[in-house]
């Protein structure tokens, strides 16, 4: 198996938490007899201080050459100035149309070795596993025109049939691996988007009738996402109510730096955890690198159909949390904070904890 993945640490905390990601693909790599070829390049701020563009052309072609793209996060106040055009997420949102990954999974779910770190109660929290399917090469972030002056900006949101009925799809399909619910989330009472969004979905729907389909509008959702986490399956959603909801969502876990995501349905896949950047934490190595890790996982799973590898990953980050690895951000008293674990020291225990399980069932299966 050759895998050719392009990283982009990009900023603030993206480096330090991409790199426990390839060190935990490493690991992978070895143990099964693997080649993963990982390839370097800038984007954000650090490609608009490196090469005066947001999105350098080597790096949309080595992402474009690759088989799946691994990145950290963009942005920070330093380049909070720059003219819309040169911002760190303007290169991330290039990026993403370039690939054309329009399907984004968002996955969100309780960890029992992480109650305390939830402020939702365990009644409320146990059980819950929400998977946020999430359209992200449409509505505001890219409808035309968009214009900001002196007086007035705006932006438009827009969304074709052909966009909700790609994106109903990859959400049905996903909940017929799952618990067959799909919530679809609009605001139709007010949008035209979101009429023309609820419409389609119902008609999708009727392709899979084994999935139960229900319609929520963002507003009640955003407060029902928190009081009945457990009620919900696959969440469908556009692309900013889905960003904000899925940052939510991560009070479901208990940090955001432990949540992943996979960009799909395009040339090639985009894999990131949900958090930014970070600047707060950056250079400190006290980053949480799960999500980041959690999104390697995914990668496996999505562009190179390595499910066991995948789950693999996943069970060896359940082990680490269990084993009482956490870094500052699942601690929240002063004490236990002093005692945190740092960014490598998770990545290199996760790291350690997949080859060993990895190497059980190639033993197991050698028998
Ligand atoms: P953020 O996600 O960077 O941080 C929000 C809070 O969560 C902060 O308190 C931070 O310390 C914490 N946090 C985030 N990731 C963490 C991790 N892995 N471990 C522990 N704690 C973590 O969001 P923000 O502060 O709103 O944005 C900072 C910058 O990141 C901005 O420039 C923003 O535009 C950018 N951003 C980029 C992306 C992306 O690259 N996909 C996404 C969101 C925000």
């Amino acid at each position: 198996m050759k895998l050719r993945i392009t990283v982009l640490p990009g900023d603030g905390i993206g480096p330090e938490v991409t790199s426990e990601a390839v060190r935990v693909l490493h690991s992978v790599a070895d143990i099964c007899g693997y080649h993963f070829e990982f390839n370097e390049r800038p984007i954000g701020g650090s490609a608009v201080v490196a090469a005066g563009d947001p999105l350098p052309n080597d790096t949309l072609k080595s992402c474009l050459d690759s088989d799946a793209v691994l990145l950290g996060a963009v942005g920070g106040p330093a380049f909070d100035r720059l003219e819309p055009s040169l911002r760190p997420e303007a290169g991330l949102l290039r990026l993403r149309q370039a690939l054309g990954c329009f399907a984004n999974l968002r996955p969100a779910a309780a960890n029992q070795a992480l109650a305390d770190c939830s402020p939702l109660r365990p009644e409320v929290r146990n059980g819950a596993d929400v998977l946020i399917v999430r359209e992200l090469l449409g509505g505001l972030y890219f409808g035309q025109p968009r214009a900001i002056n002196e007086t007035e900006a705006f932006n438009t949101m827009r969304y074709s049939i052909a966009e909700v009925e790609r994106i109903a799809h990859v959400a049905f399909r996903e909940a017929r691996n799952r618990h067959k619910k799909v919530t679809s989330v609009d605001k139709a009472n007010v949008l035209e988007t979101s009429r023309l969004w609820r419409a389609v979905v119902a008609r999708v729907a009727e392709q899979y009738r084994d999935v139960t389909l229900e319609h929520a509008y963002v507003d009640s959702f955003a407060m029902q996402l928190i009081t009945t986490p457990s009620r919900y399956d696959v969440v469908l959603t556009e692309n900013l109510f889905g960003d904000i909801l899925s940052d939510e969502a991560a009070v479901i876990s208990g940090s955001l730096g432990l949540l992943a995501s996979a960009s799909i349905g395009g040339k090639v896949g985009l894999y990131e955890p949900i958090h930014g950047s970070a600047p707060d934490l950056a250079g400190q190595n006290l980053a949480n690198p799960i999500g980041a890790i959690t999104s390697a996982a995914m990668l496996l799973r999505h562009s190179a159909n390595l499910t066991a590898e995948a789950n693999g990953i996943d069970e060896a980050v359940g082990k680490v949390i269990a084993e009482g690895y956490r870094t500052a951000d699942l601690l929240h008293d002063p004490v236990s904070r002093k005692r945190a674990h740092t960014t490598k020291q998770v990545g290199a225990r996760v790291a350690e904890t997949v080859s060993e399980l990895l190497n059980q069932r190639m033993a197991y299966h050698a028998v």
